[in-house]
């Protein structure tokens, strides 16, 4: 008999700042704590587990850590264009033209850093990740919060 279980680990934290452009226009650049919560669903392996809490709780520190204290740029956007100049990125959008230090940027493959894109892209790294190391993983969620009110859901198959 085979069941379908599900695993969860959240209290994953990054802090980020960025700006949406919708509707011609652009937010202002601003900030948010985000709190990610990963849920992993499969079969029980031979060990009693779906995937292990620490393993699953490793990945996804390791993905947010990646965007921890980062401006988070999206690549695919209509109206943010990104130009890298020397040791700048030199940002266009709607509202006027920002240089950062290219230190302190994240360039994400994402229409924009909207919640469900930033969690979208999450949950496709974990995917890839958890799809070559385990054949029992069925599905995973991904939930990005970006205040206690608001968050994104996304869940893909494996
Ligand atoms: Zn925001």
């Amino acid at each position: 008999m085979t069941s379908q279980v599900s695993v969860e680990v959240s209290g994953i934290d990054f802090a980020a700042a960025h700006f949406v452009s919708e509707g011609g226009t652009c937010e202002q650049l601003h900030g948010h704590n985000y709190h990610v919560t990963v849920t992993v669903y499969g079969e029980i392996d031979p060990q009693g587990m779906v995937i292990d809490f620490r393993k699953l709780k490793r990945r996804v520190r390791q993905l947010c850590k990646q965007w921890d204290h980062f401006i988070l740029l999206p690549n695919q956007s209509k109206l943010i264009k990104t130009t890298q100049k020397a040791q700048q990125v030199e940002v266009q959008t709607p509202n006027g033209t920002y240089s950062f230090p290219t230190k302190d940027v994240r360039i994400i493959n994402v229409v924009e850093t909207t919640a469900e894109e930033l969690a979208r892209f999450l949950c496709l790294k974990l995917k890839d990740e958890l799809s070559s190391d385990f054949d029992n993983i069925t599905q995973i969620q991904v939930i990005l919060a970006e205040s206690a009110t608001s968050r994104a859901i996304v869940s893909m198959s494996v």
